[in-house]
């Protein structure tokens, strides 16, 4: 058996480099302050709020052995994308990144795999990079953010990207900002911004994915959703009442929930009872470990979390914790 998590996050290294030397990272200004300090872009601060961020690759693996994660698949830290960015600029970030990722993965003998991060501000720019990722770099697909400057992933001018991906075999994971998703501006009190802003993003990109017929379009297409979609699953009872009862508003030739168990959605739910609902919704295929390294702790290990559940079956944490991904990913 080999352990597989999908949801781990890296910040380059190019990135610490450019911080040492006082530089920008591709429009990103570093800001000194507590502990790493934090970069600036885009009217928005972030903060390295985890020191296992600027992981040497031996510090990382040291930590997966402790975490009994045989392979993590990395994607960018998500406020990093810099979908903001010029065109150029945007496309240089990416490079950068996946050129990064894939020279780290290569040097990792099998302990890591990559999604790539993409320039998808432009789309012909994105499936551009995104063939170069999967093709010339050897990553599994790309992480993405859950709306693009405003845009939604059922624009028609997406298209194209969602077939090209299909074509590719490359697997799209979506994964929310924390500060910068639909909650942000109504509220900043209570962490909301992350512990509800977070899954509601995830929801809301998944009903938009479903609703505007993405997978319809593309049946073949690999997606998965970070923090197991959050409240997807229970909302789609009521988007496919909608879809019943009012068919001019209809986007699909089927009930948007009739595509629920075509995405994958990964275990950072928060507890028991939530995963066993989302099992017995999407179908136990459907489901695969995620940790959300190294921001979520957990008592004591993503992977032992898991093997004690009583409510999952030997069968079933074994589709979680590798073969699901193993299958998805092609990893062996
Ligand atoms: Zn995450």
């Amino acid at each position: 058996m080999k352990t597989i998590d999908i949801h781990a996050h890296i910040v380059p290294d190019s990135m610490w480099r450019a911080i040492e030397s006082k530089q920008d990272w591709h429009g990103f200004r570093h800001e000194p302050g507590e502990g790493f300090g934090t970069m600036f872009a885009n009217s928005q601060r972030t903060e390295f709020s985890s020191k296992k961020l600027r992981y040497t690759l031996e510090e990382r693996i040291r930590d997966m052995d402790e975490q009994k994660v045989d392979v993590q698949v990395l994607s960018i830290h998500t406020p990093f994308v810099g979908y903001h960015l010029e065109p150029q600029q945007g496309l240089a970030l990416a490079q950068d990144f996946n050129d990064e990722l894939s020279s780290t993965v290569r040097r990792a003998n099998g302990r890591l795999a990559g999604f790539a991060t993409l320039p998808v501000q432009v789309v012909g720019l994105a499936i551009a990079e995104l063939e170069r990722a999967v093709t010339k770099l050897g990553l599994k697909g790309a992480s993405l953010d859950t709306s693009v400057n405003g845009l939604q992933w059922d624009e028609p001018a997406f298209l194209p990207f969602f077939k090209a991906a299909e074509q590719l075999g490359a697997v799209l994971f979506y994964h929310p900002q924390p500060r910068n998703n639909f909650l942000v501006e109504r509220i900043k009190r209570h962490g909301l911004n992350n512990s509800l802003g977070v899954i509601l993003d995830d929801a809301i990109v998944t009903a938009i994915l479903l609703a505007g017929g993405v997978l319809e379009k593309c049946p073949d297409l690999k997606i998965c959703i970070a923090h197991g979609g959050g409240p997807a699953c229970m909302t789609m009872s009521r988007i496919d009442k909608n879809w019943h009862d009012r068919p001019n508003t209809r986007g699909t030739q089927k009930p948007p929930g009739s595509y629920l168990n075509k995405l994958y959605y990964d275990t950072v739910v928060g507890d028991e009872t939530t995963l066993r609902f989302l099992i017995d919704r999407v179908g136990v295929d459907r489901v695969v470990m995620g940790s959300d390294w190294p921001f979520v702790p957990w008592h004591p290990s993503p992977v032992k979390w898991l093997q004690d559940r009583e409510t999952l079956s030997a069968d079933e944490k074994e589709k979680i914790l590798w073969k699901n991904l193993s299958a998805l990913l092609d990893i062996r």
